[in-house]
């Protein structure tokens, strides 16, 4: 009997012992912390499991963020950007290395896109007030005028000095194609070099996921449908541990007149909304600055030429959802993508 009441005893102190550690794991384990901005005219978030530093580590991202803002956005008057753009065909700016650097990476990929993807569309964009409170269809004579100042190979780079100089006068540049990109790496840079581990960043569709989620599991980043007016439902689902998915689409910013949908991304070979035949384009690739590019290149190229191009390219994987809805992928997509939609038909 004593025995017995022995072994009892030992079987509620294992068991309550168990409860115990299982707690500690808890409490002292990572948290979960999050935080919400609007920030470069989008809503991000930043998802992190750490310790109870957690908030310290989110506000310098936050920190790091608006810094890349007040340098890169086109409205602020004292950016780099701005401050470029107004000395177009007057003399190089002086810009910080953040700067720099975005508008190298820009014009690697104009060269890569031949010119699909230009930074300097900004009169175009200016034009079409895409992003004003009265956007506006332009006359054919207006974009032919503002068509002329769009030329990627007029920005003059100087490396030792860290200038830009846009040759001509009327020339503009906006980075609402790429910074975000940047953003997104700069934050993940941040919480790794912090020591953090699982992290989801989401700047407005430009998502960054670092070392899965904490139960091993790889982060389930949603591929977002282009027709679900102001809902949030995904159509798609890519996994990943380590990398960047970044969407660009014709339902992000856009006006409706007589009918028809103006959007933000742009043909620079037309002076108007690009009109591959896509809906949307995603892209997913080891680095944020990278697939932010790129999915804007690839939605203007359309599925044809945008996917060619990003299956020559190592490491990088996109698709492209067409107007009747079907999703075309590139081959290292093939297998991978788990449509969630039946309305959207996944090629082969
Ligand atoms: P979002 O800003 O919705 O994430 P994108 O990354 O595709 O979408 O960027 C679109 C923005 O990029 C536009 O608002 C405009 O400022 C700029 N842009 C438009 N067309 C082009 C283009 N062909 N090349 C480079 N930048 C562009
Ligand atoms: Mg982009």
């Amino acid at each position: 009997m004593k025995r017995y009441q022995r072994i009892r005893a030992l079987i509620i102190a294992i068991f309550l012992l168990g409860v115990a550690l299982q707690g500690c794991a808890r409490t002292a384990g990572p948290q979960e912390y999050r935080k919400d901005i609007f920030a470069l005219n989008t809503w991000v978030n930043i998802r992190i499991y750490t310790g109870k530093e957690g908030p310290d580590i989110l506000d310098k991202a936050i920190k790091r963020i608006e810094e890349i803002e007040n340098r890169m956005s086109v409205t602020i008057q004292d950016s780099d950007v701005s401050r470029i753009n107004s000395n177009a065909g007057k003399q190089p700016v002086k810009v910080h290395d953040d700067t720099f650097e975005v508008i190298k990476k820009a014009l690697e990929y104009a060269e890569i896109s031949n010119g699909v993807f230009d930074i300097t569309i900004y009169p175009i964009v200016k034009l079409w007030g895409i992003t004003s409170e009265h956007p506006r269809v332009p006359t054919e004579a207006e974009i032919q005028d503002k068509l002329r100042f769009v030329d990627y190979r007029n920005v003059v780079l100087n490396e030792a000095e860290k200038t830009v100089y846009l040759k001509e006068p009327g020339m503009g540049i906006d980075l609402g194609a790429i910074a975000k990109g940047y953003a997104a790496d700069e934050v993940a840079r941040i919480l790794k070099e912090e020591g953090v581990v699982h992290a989801l960043i989401n700047m407005g569709g430009n998502v960054v996921a670092m070392g899965g989620k904490p139960n091993g599991q790889p982060w389930r980043i949603g591929v977002q449908d282009p027709r679900a007016e102001g809902a949030r439902r995904h159509i798609a689902i890519i996994e990943v541990m380590d990398g960047s998915v970044v969407s660009s689409g014709d339902y992000e910013r856009y006006f409706e007149e007589a009918g028809k949908r103006y959007h933000h991304i742009f043909d620079p070979s037309t002076g108007y909304p690009a009109n591959s035949g896509l809906m949307a384009t995603t892209v997913v690739a080891p680095n944020s600055i990278d697939a932010d590019a790129l999915s804007t290149t690839v939605f203007v190229m359309g599925v044809e030429r945008g996917l060619e191009l990003v299956d020559k390219l190592e490491g990088i994987d996109a698709l492209a959802i067409t107007f009747d809805k079907k999703i075309y992928t590139s081959k290292g997509l093939k297998g991978k993508l788990i449509v969630t939609d039946k309305e959207y038909e996944l090629q082969p």
